[in-house]
């Protein structure tokens, strides 16, 4: 790739930030964990369907998204497998504490992603009119969920730096919890913050 010459650099790497973070010799937790967020759409079949979960732009509408377990960062979909990332997962981070702690809720979670008629039935409790045809499976994101090694799922921000003269000289912004993407102006104002405070700017 190109080489890029700078004073300072800022990393905002999304499902990858722990990997990035380690470059520059900071401590490997939190770690991130990948879960899948899949949503559901309206059968075009039946265009008339009247609920509105979130609207999009083209009329579209999503439902969801759930939350399962990937089996690889940037899996998007259900049978994406990375060996690697699944290691990672297993031996480094908190994840088998995490499961063990909210076993019923993570099985539920599977179930209702596998099995249209069970998300269904949850989806009816806000919308009871709601039928399993009127939806088909939709697009999916996946969560870089940031873990420390007790299984406790981050839900604030975590700035770090690393070690050495190139630890002094970076920020990473390890965890950007949601809705980081709605609030994403008024989170770069606090970067730019933490970059005046941190390099003394
Ligand atoms: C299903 C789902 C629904 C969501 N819904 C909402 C919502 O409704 N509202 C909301 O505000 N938020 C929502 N979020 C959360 C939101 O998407 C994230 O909080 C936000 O994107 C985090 O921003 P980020 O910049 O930290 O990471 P990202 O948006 O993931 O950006 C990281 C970037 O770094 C790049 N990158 C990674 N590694 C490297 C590398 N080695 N070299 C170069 N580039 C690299 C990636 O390609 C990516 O572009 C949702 C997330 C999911 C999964």
């Amino acid at each position: 790739g190109e080489e890029v010459q700078c004073q300072y650099a800022v990393t905002c790497a999304g499902l990858y930030s722990d990997r990035i973070s380690e470059l520059s010799g900071c401590n490997p937790n939190p770690r991130i964990v990948p879960f899948r967020g899949d949503y559901l759409v309206p059968d075009s079949r039946f265009p008339f369907l009247g609920v509105h979960f979130t609207p999009r732009m083209d009329g579209n509408i999503w439902l969801g998204p759930n939350a399962v377990l990937a089996f690889k960062r940037e899996g998007y979909r259900p049978f994406d497998f990375s060996a690697r990332d699944i290691m990672d997962i297993m031996i480094k981070s908190g994840l088998i504490k995490l499961v063990f702690q909210n076993f019923s809720y993570g099985v539920n979670e599977m179930y209702k992603a596998c099995f249209l008629s069970a998300t269904v039935k949850h989806l009816q409790k806000f919308i009871p009119e709601i039928t399993i045809s009127d939806i088909l499976r939709g697009p999916a994101g996946v969560r870089a969920q940031a873990l420390d090694k007790d299984g406790n799922l981050i839900d604030d921000f975590v700035f770090d730096g690393g070690v050495g003269d190139i630890g002094n000289r970076i920020l990473h912004v390890r965890n950007a919890p949601s809705p980081a993407a709605t609030s994403s102006l008024a989170i770069s104002g606090m970067i730019v913050d933490e970059v005046q405070q941190r390099f003394k700017l």
